[in-house]
């Protein structure tokens, strides 16, 4: 018989099925029932109830969070010729957003207490080409957004937030998703709100940018078979937005619980060698991740494996070291706060359902590994 004691998901999605599981199924039945799987009832009344959640005026759902910033863009008339300033630590969907806009990402370094973009390190990068700032409110806290705006009000540039991982985070009592022109939402299922499958949102106080992506994302069209613009196909599908509806309700006690979890951790792993998440003045964070920081991240993370624990690092490559980005001619040592960081991070498993025992048992590990 095996000792091994029972793996620690990194997220436990079935965990959270199952307390929801009656609603989930009758919302489902609900739309299988109506048949308005295209755009039907549950997608405009999960945008009204997404906005209000946000405190914004408008939501527009899409595909996923990928097309949410793809779109924001576009909407923000930003394409060929223009530039964007982001940060490299962040998921590569990002940048690929900014490429698909047809634009340039500009990366800059990320600062090394919170991870996210280095307001100081944005000014230098502005050229007369640049139309936008992205900041990303990474692992659920949001970036420094009061300098940043500050900036953009300056250079006369827009502000896009990448709010992906940040759902109900807030900067100085405001949501993010309203602290920019506009910001993108992913709803992939592993976010602090996730759908069944792929999905995504807009959220804007601006109704010009709202109604450029309700035609962007379904054919350019306002009445059928008039196409005003070159458009796209990337709805949010009925079925999803009836799961997230039921979903969005819970949104605030699952975050509630995942700052619980955060701080018995941070009570924990007072003695562990590790740098545990620094909490920016101002931020309610929602730890989307609770990522630690340890020059000896192979070691810890083996540990916690050989513990049945599963864990992620978010990201082990910063865009400037990706393939992929290969063509905006950086190297190793380009951007060294991101390199460093991207090199020593691990995101421990962190999710509303999570028990006590499992936050104890991660921990006991990692305080002997480190
Ligand atoms: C998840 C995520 C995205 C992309 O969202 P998808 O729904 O997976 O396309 C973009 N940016 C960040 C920071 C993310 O975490």
């Amino acid at each position: 018989m095996s000792l091994m004691q029972k793996r620690i998901q990194f997220v436990d999605l079935q965990a959270q099925y199952q307390t929801i599981r009656a609603d989930v199924d009758v919302a489902v039945a609900g739309v299988l029932q109506r048949g308005d799987y295209i755009l039907g009832e549950d997608v405009k009344k999960f945008e009204e109830e997404f906005a209000a959640y946000c405190k914004a005026s408008h939501c527009v759902s899409v595909g996923n969070g990928t097309e949410a910033l793809h779109l924001a863009l576009m909407a923000c008339g930003i394409g060929p010729g223009d530039e964007v300033i982001t940060t490299t630590h962040t998921f590569i969907a990002t940048a690929l957003a900014i490429h698909q806009a047809g634009a340039k990402p500009v990366l800059v370094d990320c600062e090394p207490n919170q991870y996210t973009i280095d307001v100081s390190k944005i000014e230098a990068a502005i050229t007369p080409r640049t139309k936008a700032i992205l900041p990303v409110h990474l692992y659920g806290q949001p970036a420094d957004m009061d300098p940043i705006l500050e900036i953009a009000r300056r250079h006369k540039l827009q502000v896009i937030e990448d709010a992906c991982q940040a759902h109900g985070a807030e900067y100085k009592g405001r949501r993010c998703g309203t602290l920019g022109d506009i910001a993108a939402f992913s709803f992939y299922p592993g976010k602090n709100l996730g759908a069944c499958g792929d999905a995504g949102a807009i959220v804007t106080n601006r109704k010009d940018l709202a109604d450029q992506v309700w035609l962007l994302r379904n054919y350019g069209q306002k009445v059928k078979n008039e196409h005003l613009c070159k458009a796209f196909n990337t709805r949010l599908d009925t079925l999803q937005a009836a799961v997230l509806r039921v979903k969005l309700r819970h949104l605030e006690s699952w975050n509630e619980a995942r700052r619980r979890a955060a701080a018995q951790y941070d009570e924990l792993l007072a003695s562990a060698q590790v740098v545990r998440p620094k909490l920016a003045p101002n931020a309610t964070h929602v730890y989307h991740l609770y990522v630690v920081r340890t020059p000896n991240r192979a070691k810890l993370q083996a540990a916690l494996e050989a513990g049945n624990v599963s864990t992620g690092i978010h990201y082990p490559i910063p865009v400037h070291l990706q393939p992929a980005f290969a063509d905006l001619g950086f190297s190793r040592g380009s951007f060294p706060v991101a390199e460093a960081v991207a090199s020593e991070i691990l995101s421990l498993p962190i999710f509303p359902e999570i028990t006590r025992e499992d936050l104890e048992r991660v921990a006991t590990i990692c305080r002997q590994a480190s």
